[in-house]
């Protein structure tokens, strides 16, 4: 079995096209100025509808992390991997992979910048590597 490729929903639907032209954009509210991540209908703090996708930067730093050494379904062939959250520079903080390091290599606060990874014909995944 592959690895799984997430379905986007109505939500989703925005950061997925814009991950296929390698563009990584996070939901930004235009009533009181904040990204919020994960994609949803409302804004996390002011609970605005008034969200539009914004292009970022894809940098940023190593908030936390963890080295996942059992796989699950469909990670078999990728194990050991790490699992990281990121704080992007625009201040918002993701959950994602950081690639192109060897697991006793990444460190908390490490500088990292965002690559797209193929997940099949017409999906791409933003994961991170070590900024230069
Ligand atoms: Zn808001």
């Amino acid at each position: 079995m592959g690895r799984p490729v997430p379905k986007p929903t109505n939500i989703t639907k925005p950061f997925w096209e814009a991950t296929r032209q390698n563009k990584l954009v996070i939901q930004y509210c235009k009533d009181c100025g904040t990204y919020t991540w994960y994609p949803r209908p409302v804004c996390m703090k002011c609970m605005s509808r008034n969200l539009e996708w914004k292009e970022v930067s894809g940098k940023g730093k190593v908030y936390s992390y963890t080295i996942t050494h059992i796989a699950p379904k469909g990670f078999e062939d990728q194990v050991p991997y790490i699992v990281a959250s990121i704080d992007l520079d625009e201040g918002v903080r993701i959950l994602s992979n950081i690639v192109d390091c060897k697991p006793d290599e990444v460190e908390i606060g490490m500088r990292v910048e965002v690559i797209f990874e193929d997940l099949s014909e017409d999906m791409k995944l933003p994961v991170f590597k070590p900024s230069k």
